[in-house]
């Protein structure tokens, strides 16, 4: 039999995040022993928040799942992978919208390194929700409740107060 602890990561930009992401690392959580939350680094793409503070916040909101980690990485996720022992991507399907590109990027990764991706229906509440529609409605007023953690709400509003 094999001992070896089952792992998973999942990847993505987390610029905040959101109760729809929390929903597929908890799912997650107990599929394997192991989850690493993995903010994936892009230099070209500034966010509302740093790497850093999008790190702090997972972490704060998901200490309450024993088996998750947090960490950040600029690269192919393979590569991130190949290097920490992990053979399956774990992303977050929403709507026939996610699906082309998140195919592309999973037969891709597949290619170059014989990593899975496992891909998670989303829970019907979460569908229609994203960090950038989060960044939007906090913006503007709009009521977040039940959509980000009451942390990232808080933290939304004093990013955005000025903007
Ligand atoms: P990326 O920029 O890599 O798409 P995101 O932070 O937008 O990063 O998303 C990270 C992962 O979480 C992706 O797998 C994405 O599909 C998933 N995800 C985002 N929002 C939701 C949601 N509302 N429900 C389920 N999965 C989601």
């Amino acid at each position: 039999m094999d001992s070896k602890p089952s792992r998973a990561v999942c990847p993505g930009s987390f610029d905040p995040v959101t109760n729809g992401h929390l929903d597929i690392i908890s799912r997650a959580s107990r599929l394997y022993d192991e989850v690493i939350v993995m903010v994936s680094i892009n230099l070209a793409k500034r966010g509302l928040f740093t790497v850093e503070e999008r790190v702090d916040l997972i972490r704060e909101v998901t200490k309450e799942y024993g088996n998750v980690t947090v960490d950040s990485f600029r690269g192919l996720t393979v590569d991130y992978c190949k290097s920490h022992d992990i053979p399956v991507i774990v992303r977050g399907l929403r709507a026939v919208t996610d699906y082309d590109y998140e195919l592309q990027i999973a037969q891709m990764n597949h290619r170059m390194s014989g990593v899975e991706t496992l891909f998670m229906a989303t829970a019907p509440d979460y569908s229609f929700l994203s960090s950038s529609l989060m960044k939007e409605v906090v913006k503007w007023g709009g009521d977040a409740s039940g959509l980000v953690p009451e942390l990232v709400h808080q933290r939304l509003i004093e990013r955005l107060k000025d903007d």
